[in-house]
């Protein structure tokens, strides 16, 4: 700056003393004059070219100017590129930050002090069927307009949150949304949704399941009740005793049975899966279960009944990797469902395969009453019975299908069941080939 200034004052004098040496009437005025206003046209024209830049805001194409002008641009230069860094950095993590929030699985929704909506990741958006571009600005009740909604977004408690139908943005699906209002910032707010159908769906579950559990133990809890006060207040023979002890046991074993069905299911869930390294032999498997099904088929014969045919068929040196327990009791179940719902003369054949991918199957083919179509894909579900007085008559519990299920799906296998109405079923379980062990058989000598 000092050397600019006197680098001017020296060119004043030059520029006046020349002007005087030309024209001594004039005096040095008029050239140093002429030197500042050069000096200030030049400095105005230089001013204006970086004006020019700025407005431009081209950090990296600045005017080429030298002196204290070149020392300025520079100056400046290196500001704007900071800037410009530091903007970068910001967008980005501006960017960072909405992604994060794109990929919560709840929805966000953020709200300008006139509830219109400034910004929504597409969670939300799915969840409350608007479009995360399109419904920008817009007022947040034009769109969401569930009354419940509406009361709560209206009201100045936001303290909890309030349950409302979702709505897909292909209007097919609907499910059960929770959302929640929180201020910040000034009068704004946030709309928090979270997609809470398999909570509602898990709940209602559990409700249905208590009320199915306390209905079961109820009905058979009342006749027994009902039986002692008659015992007690009634003076009976010895046969008439016999026999209401007899109905009383026939109670008590039913809720035992529910009882122990329970257990298991309770077992199945909360036990670790079945280990892949404790082989199971057919043939001792089957035993039991072809004594326990023979017993049960004798002792639901009346008087003078044609007796069931029970025919059982087990591979040879196959043992199944899993908890033994388990596959007997998914077993007995098929079986003893087929000798429960098959009337006397009927046929139930109880048949292992190996299957050509050496995957192995259990069916049980039955000729009883059948199940209709539409009851197939309930059946696996817990206490679902297609006749409630047939299953509760031959003491089901409605729980057996259900542990088989389960039992399967423990064991990576499926349950396929086919049923034709007045002809029959077939239930058949599908064991992995990862569960089978095939022991070669010894040549017979
Ligand atoms: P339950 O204890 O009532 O037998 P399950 O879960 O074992 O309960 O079976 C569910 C329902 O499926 C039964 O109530 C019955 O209506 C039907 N079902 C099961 N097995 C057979 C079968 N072999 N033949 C006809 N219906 C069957």
């Amino acid at each position: 700056m000092l050397s600019r200034t006197l680098g001017l004052i020296f060119w004043m004098a030059v520029a006046g003393v020349a002007g005087y040496w030309l024209s001594p009437t004039s005096g040095p005025l008029p050239g140093a004059f002429a030197v500042c206003l050069f000096t200030v046209l030049k400095d105005l024209w230089k001013g204006q070219k970086i004006a020019k830049w700025l407005r431009h805001s081209n950090a990296q194409d600045p005017p080429n100017l030298d002196g204290i002008w070149g020392d300025l641009i520079d100056r400046m230069r290196r500001i704007l590129n900071e800037q410009g860094r530091q903007t970068k950095n910001e967008q980005q993590r501006l960017q960072d930050f909405l992604m994060a929030i794109q990929a919560s699985p709840n929805g966000v929704v953020l709200l300008d002090p006139e509830g219109r909506i400034e910004w929504c990741n597409q969670t939300a958006a799915q969840h409350l069927g608007m479009d995360a571009k399109r419904d920008l600005m817009q007022h947040v009740v034009h769109l969401v307009r569930d009354p419940v909604f509406k009361k709560y977004f209206s009201s100045d408690d936001h303290e909890a949150e309030v349950v409302i139908d979702g709505r897909s943005s292909s209007l097919q699906k609907t499910f059960k949304l929770s959302v929640q209002l929180h201020s910040y910032g000034e009068s704004r707010q946030l709309l928090l949704t979270r997609d809470i159908t398999a909570i509602a769906h898990a709940d209602a579950m559990r409700r249905d399941f208590v009320a199915n559990v306390s209905h079961e133990i109820r009905t058979p809890l009342t006749v027994l009740s009902g039986f002692i006060e008659t015992l007690q207040s009634l003076k009976l023979d010895a046969e008439e005793q016999k026999r209401y002890l007899e109905l009383m046991s026939v109670q008590a074993d039913r809720m035992q049975d529910l009882v122990n069905d329970l257990l298991i299911l309770s077992q199945l869930e909360g036990s670790a899966l079945p280990s892949n390294n404790e082989p199971v032999t057919l043939e001792s498997l089957m035993v039991g279960i072809e004594s326990e099904a023979r017993g049960l088929s004798a002792a639901q014969l009346n008087l003078g009944e044609e007796s069931q045919v029970l025919n059982f068929e087990v591979s040879q040196g196959i043992q199944l990797l899993g908890a033994s327990k388990e596959l007997y009791s998914a077993i007995s179940n098929l079986v003893n469902n087929a000798i429960r719902y098959t009337p006397s003369g009927g046929l139930i054949s109880a048949i292992w395969t190996t299957l050509a991918d050496q995957r192995i199957q259990f069916s049980v083919i039955d000729t009883g009453p059948g199940i209709a179509p539409e009851h197939l894909p309930r059946l696996t579900e817990r206490f679902y019975r297609v006749d409630r007085s047939r299953s509760r008559e031959s003491g089901g519990t409605g729980l057996g299908l259900a542990i088989v299920k389960h039992v399967m799906q423990r064991h990576g296998g499926e349950l396929k069941i086919e049923s034709e109405l007045g002809k029959g079923s077939r239930f058949t379980l599908i064991f992995p080939a990862s569960r089978v062990v095939i022991k070669a058989c010894r040549a017979e000598p």
